[in-house]
């Protein structure tokens, strides 16, 4: 739970933000105008992490990060660039469990997404950020440390104050609404001015008994590097799409021989098959589905399939990507129902806008529709007419850096 202070529109000056979600991290810096000219202008590179980084050390992590950013910083050119004697500030956006200590402390409780470095488990990732920045020579203080879902929110609701809540559909998954502070019994603190609160609801840790599992998902989950938890995550992000249609190819083939007596050995390593070639597959609409044909070829090294083999390929894929895209409508008329908006209240049209951030969403064509489509058959099309799904890219990157603007030391 965070209490963002208000919305405020009029921030001003230039500030930097760096998006850390799993895949990439996103260096961005934002010139904001003010209530009339908002985000003047931003601009923004985006960063691979190293594989080996993601496990290694804390400092290593850090350092490259920070390093990144040094160099980014160096690019600052004409009109986009610090007033003299200002202290550069930032707003980090950390897509992973933290306990917030306050606006700019917050404790990892635990990786997720591919990330397993114990050291930072319990560490304030703002204090390891600021001491690689240090280490870096990088003079720049970070102003608010923020989730993705909440940096999506507040950028959602600068631009649009109909925004509701925060979705997140990239690498992982997770969203945020913005709640009534007398609705949460858990917080005992004093009531913010506004009366509402943020809830970010960690819901890729979702499970249930309600939520049936593959044995697919089971062993997926106990093979990966966080067995037993980001369960919801593990059915519908974009890390895993991939790796669920694999597990049940390598399946196919050895109870199935779908490509011959012999196993292609490609298909035995995990995550080879990402979200996006599966995506690509999926997507094939030449009538001899020859993207299938080469994606099997180029990435698991499996020539000479038939096309009856290959259209039972993306039928598969068709299966995981629906069952994702299902439970994630299902997860947003959650939000609705908790929020009272699942219903036309004496026909009154309020209109509810949820905001969707992640490459999942964005590139993910069928899945997208198939998730509108079931938000429509949920909620019924009466009321489906006034719920608006915004793509808000690159929203929870400008989030931070106008959570960094309304927390800056110098207002
Ligand atoms: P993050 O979640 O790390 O912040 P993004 O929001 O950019 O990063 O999401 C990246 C994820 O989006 C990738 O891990 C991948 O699973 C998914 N993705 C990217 N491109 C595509 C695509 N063309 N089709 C399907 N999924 C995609
Ligand atoms: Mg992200």
């Amino acid at each position: 739970m965070n209490d963002v202070g208000p919305y405020a529109s009029d921030e001003k000056g230039l500030f930097y933000a760096l998006d850390l979600g799993g895949t990439n991290f996103r260096v961005l810096r934002v010139l904001l105008g003010g209530k009339e000219s908002r985000v003047v202008k931003k601009e923004y590179e985006e960063v691979s992490i190293p594989p080996h980084l993601m496990t290694e050390s804390s400092d290593a992590l850090f350092d490259y990060i920070a390093s990144a950013l040094a160099k980014f910083v160096a690019t600052e050119g004409e009109g986009l660039h610090a007033s003299p004697g200002r202290q550069r500030e930032l707003g980090f956006t950390f897509s992973f469990p933290v306990r917030q200590t306050s606006i700019s402390s917050g404790t990892l409780i635990k990786w997720t997404k591919g990330f397993s470095i114990d050291e930072t488990v319990g560490q304030d990732v703002v204090g390891e950020l600021t001491k690689a920045m240090e280490r870096v020579g990088l003079d720049m203080r970070v102003a608010a440390l923020v989730n993705d879902t909440i940096g999506t929110l507040a950028g959602g609701r600068y631009n649009n104050p109909d925004v509701v809540a925060a979705v997140i559909l990239g690498t992982g998954t997770n969203a945020a609404y913005v709640e009534r502070a007398h609705a949460i019994p858990k917080w005992h603190g004093l009531l913010p001015k506004s009366g509402d609160m943020v809830i970010n609801m960690e819901w890729g840790n979702f499970r249930s008994s309600h939520l049936p599992l593959t044995e697919y998902d089971h062993a997926l989950d106990a093979e990966s590097l966080n067995p037993g938890e980001q369960i919801f995550e593990k059915m519908i992000s974009g890390m895993y799409l991939g790796e669920v249609v694999r597990r049940v190819l390598l399946k196919m083939a050895e109870e199935a021989a779908i490509f011959g007596d012999d196993i292609p050995p490609k298909l035995k390593i995990p995550f080879i098959l990402r979200t996006p070639h599966m995506s690509a597959i999926h997507h094939d609409t030449s009538p001899d589905l020859k993207v299938v044909g080469t994606k099997l070829k180029d990435i698991l090294e499996i020539s000479n399939t038939s096309l009856k083999m290959r259209r039972v390929i993306v039928e598969l894929c068709d299966i995981v990507a629906t069952r994702g895209a299902r439970l994630s409508a299902a997860g947003i008329v959650g939000i609705l129902k908790k929020l009272g908006r699942d219903t036309v209240k004496d026909g009154e049209k309020q209109k509810s806008v949820v905001a969707l951030d992640g490459g999942l969403y964005e590139h993910y064509t069928k899945f997208r529709t198939c998730m509108e489509g079931t938000l429509g058959e949920l909620l019924g099309e009466e009321v489906f007419e006034n719920i608006v799904i915004e793509l808000s890219n690159d929203g929870s990157g400008i989030g931070a850096a106008l959570l960094a603007a309304s927390h800056s030391q110098y207002l």
